[in-house]
């Protein structure tokens, strides 16, 4: 029966426990996608995911059940059996014995039995810790694999910090590969960035824009040359303090459950924010939309800001950023949700609200960038093009390139 159990049941519900995991992840990305699978009408493919998926778990919890079936009353039929054949033996020994005897076999039948049972019962309870063991070993695994990941990020031991350094960031020959993918996505990419300075990104899509300014919170350490923020390698920081100098605001914004006001006021030292500075934040980051709200700054956001509009969410995490007033900021790709207008709104009220604060500025579009210190195209990885607007326009051909995709010449001048 034990033989039955380990060579057909245990690998079966090793493998029931993983397929769990399966059909878990089709319900959650069936749910969490319910739009585009009604808008693609994809609700059959997405049913036939499931079903194969059910399926496989329904069979193989078929095999293990059946099994079990046979096995469980197979051990109660070896177990009453024995019973039945200690006392039966025992009753013909008795019968035979001589009277003075018969008491004494009766009691060494009934210790025999008891002790048969004990052995039965251990088997049995073996047999139930096989089934149970294999689910348990999958799921310590899953568990394991996380507590026992460590972050590479490791915080530095603290910088001291040259007060005429204060607001820089620079690049030098850096390179980047992803951790479990070996090509590099980063090639000797080297800027500098003064204090007030706005340094913008352009190139296509994964051309490693994201990836780039990733680098300067830390999110991925480099794997060639170094970053160093405030003239110090990024390395030294420790993490909080490093987290408090750069502002980044990543490409899809994320808000929180709660109110606008704790969404602005989040992390630490949120708690000493005063209204007008989340005010401030808010009109500079042109989040005007709070005021016509009718609880205005303490107005209800749903879970991931489903109640607000793209453009809306990630000017409240521009805000967000802002009122954590850092000495760098760094916009993934923030201005792409917003209208011309507001774009601009919005650079001319950074220009002039927060002008000792070094910007970087991933950017899609010519005019979110065209007024910048300094421009780097990037293409697959590489810097193929580097300084003003104007320099790029006579001497970059990319650059041109993509100026000319989105504008006529004339607006390239004039922009
Ligand atoms: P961009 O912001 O210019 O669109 P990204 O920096 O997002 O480009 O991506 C650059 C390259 O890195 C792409 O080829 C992309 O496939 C790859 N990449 C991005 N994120 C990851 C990741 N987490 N793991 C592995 N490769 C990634």
């Amino acid at each position: 029966m034990l033989v039955l159990t380990v060579v057909v049941v245990l690998p079966r519900f090793q493998r029931i426990q993983s397929l769990n995991d399966v059909v878990n992840r089709l319900v959650r990305e069936h749910l969490q996608g319910i739009r585009p699978v009604h808008a693609y009408n994809a609700e059959a493919y997405e049913q036939k995911k499931f079903a194969a998926a059910n399926q496989d778990i329904t069979d193989n919890n078929m095999v293990a059940t059946k099994t079990m079936a046979v096995i469980n009353p197979g051990m109660t039929a070896i177990s009453s059996g024995l019973t039945l054949a200690v006392y039966w033996i025992g009753a013909f020994l008795i019968a035979a014995a001589g009277a003075s005897a018969k008491l004494t076999l009766y009691s060494e039948m009934v210790v025999f039995s008891n002790y048969a049972m004990q052995i039965i019962m251990a088997f049995m309870l073996l047999n139930m810790v096989f089934v149970m063991l294999p689910r348990a070993q999958v799921s310590v695994r899953r568990v394991q694999e996380v507590i026992g990941t460590t972050s590479s990020i490791v915080s530095g031991a603290g910088a001291m910090v040259d007060e005429s350094q204060q607001g820089t960031v620079e690049f030098r020959d850096v390179s980047f590969s992803y951790p479990d993918d070996g090509a590099r996505v980063l090639s000797h990419v080297s800027f500098k960035a003064k204090q007030g300075e706005t340094i913008a990104f352009i190139g296509a899509t994964g051309s490693g824009k994201t990836t780039l300014v990733q680098l300067v919170d830390r999110l991925f350490d480099a794997t060639g040359g170094e970053v160093l923020i405030d003239g110090v390698p990024i390395q030294d920081f420790d993490l909080d303090d490093l987290h408090n100098r750069v502002g980044y605001i990543p490409q899809t914004a994320t808000l929180f459950k709660g109110t606008v006001k704790t969404n602005i006021c989040y992390g630490e030292a949120a708690a000493t924010r005063s209204d007008q500075e989340v005010e401030d934040a808010l009109a500079i980051a042109q989040a005007d939309f709070v005021q016509t709200l009718p609880a205005g700054t303490d107005a209800t956001i749903e879970q991931g800001g489903r109640n607000v509009s793209g453009g809306q969410r990630q000017r409240l995490a521009i805000a967000r950023a802002l009122a954590r007033k850092p000495e760098i900021l760094v916009f993934d790709d923030s201005f792409s949700a917003l209208d011309f207008a507001t774009d601009r709104a919005l650079r001319d009220a950074l220009e002039r609200e927060c002008a000792g604060t070094t910007r970087l500025i991933v950017a899609q579009r010519v005019s979110t960038i065209r007024d910048a210190d300094q421009i780097l195209v990037l293409d697959q990885g590489r810097v193929v093009g580097q300084g003003t607007h104007e320099e790029l326009l006579k001497s970059c051909k990319p650059y041109q390139e993509i100026v000319n995709s989105q504008m006529s010449a004339e607006e390239a001048a004039h922009v």
